[in-house]
């Protein structure tokens, strides 16, 4: 007969401690059926199903050169977490690290390994400029004002490539926010949006061996240039829809004109105390961790707050309909026989 471990696959690698813990034989459960294919799950969403058609695998080279577990470690949601053993990101020939006030300069080694590859890979193609990183997380996570998240080591934020006014790469120690006729200035000097490198760069992470890639966010006017750019360049369909998917607009994307926000999945051996959250791309490997109470309670207390402020926004537009409204008049009130016979 054939174990609940080997029927769960890759789960076989890591059996719960205790077969006869409740918790434990709810997680085997847990993981077996996220374990299933998502093309056979009940009503899997947009982002899953569209991932689903891209069908990606990845070659088996890319798997074998995959190294050992690295120490550093991405605890809890990038929200609400922490940083163990972390990597600092250190500057390379390809690439600038902007210190900041919250010393944020720390991730997970995948992290950290990622934005270096991916510098060098847009250097090796399209030689001149640096990338220039932002924050990451703080040696040991958790909070990075100004940032929401940023908090476990999986979050960077790296700036557009772009061209100075001669159109020729600029190398900068700074984001440049640009506008959406692509161009922006900083220390009085004019830049314009670097389609060729930032799609390269973007190119880069979403093919990576190690490190898996959940979300780039970037403005959608600038994102719609970089797409254009991949098929301008004939990049495979693959890829093509690997960058759309990553980049697909959400709420935080129309704030990021200047820099990528790029988060990646939690890496499979810092689970289960690294949550990662959907979307699942087609490229995740293994299961989600479940979330913990705290991480349910902290998402519950974030919807309350979202409806509050969607129904206070929603009765500030109806007052602000209401005064707009030209005043209706009151009918007339029929003449009053006494009082005209009292006026003089
Ligand atoms: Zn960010």
């Amino acid at each position: 007969m054939t174990s609940p471990a080997n029927r769960c696959g890759r789960f076989a690698k890591r059996p719960p401690k205790r077969d006869t813990d409740p918790m434990a034989r709810w997680l085997l459960v847990l993981a077996c059926v996220a374990h299933v294919p998502r093309a056979a799950r009940a009503q899997p969403s947009a982002e899953s199903s569209a991932s689903e058609r891209l069908a990606m695998v990845d070659p088996p080279a890319a798997r074998e050169a995959r190294p050992a577990p690295s120490p550093s470690t991405s605890h809890g949601v990038p929200d609400r977490g922490r940083l163990s053993s972390a990597v600092p990101l250190e500057p390379t020939p390809h690439l600038f690290v902007r210190q900041s006030r919250g010393a944020a300069q720390f991730g997970t080694a995948e992290l950290v390994g990622l934005i270096q590859r991916a510098a060098a890979a847009v250097a090796q193609a399209h030689p001149g400029p640096r990338l220039v990183a932002g924050d990451l997380s703080r040696a040991r996570g958790g909070r990075a004002p100004p940032h929401r998240s940023h908090q476990s080591g999986r979050d960077a934020d790296l700036g557009l490539y772009v061209l100075d006014a001669s159109g020729q790469p600029a190398t900068l120690d700074r984001f440049v926010s640009l506008r959406r006729d692509g161009c922006g200035e900083a220390a009085g000097a004019r830049y314009c949006f670097d389609v060729e490198r930032s799609w390269a760069l973007v190119a880069a992470m979403v093919s990576d061996p190690i490190a898996r890639v959940q979300y780039v966010l970037i403005a959608p006017d600038l994102r719609r240039r970089l797409l254009a750019e991949g098929e301008r360049r004939r990049a495979p369909a693959e890829l093509l829809a690997r960058v759309a998917l990553v980049t697909e607009p959400h709420a935080g994307s129309h704030s990021h004109r200047s820099h990528f926000h790029v988060r990646i999945y939690c890496p499979p051996d810092d689970r289960p105390g690294c949550i990662d959250e959907p979307p699942y791309h087609a490229w995740y490997e293994g299961t989600p961790a479940p979330p913990t109470p705290a991480v349910r309670g902290m998402r519950a207390r974030q919807r309350r707050a979202r409806a509050r402020e969607q129904a206070r926004a929603a009765a500030r537009a109806a007052r602000h309909a209401a005064r707009a409204r030209p005043a209706r008049r009151a009918p007339a009130a029929p003449p009053d026989p006494a009082a005209e016979l009292a006026t003089p």
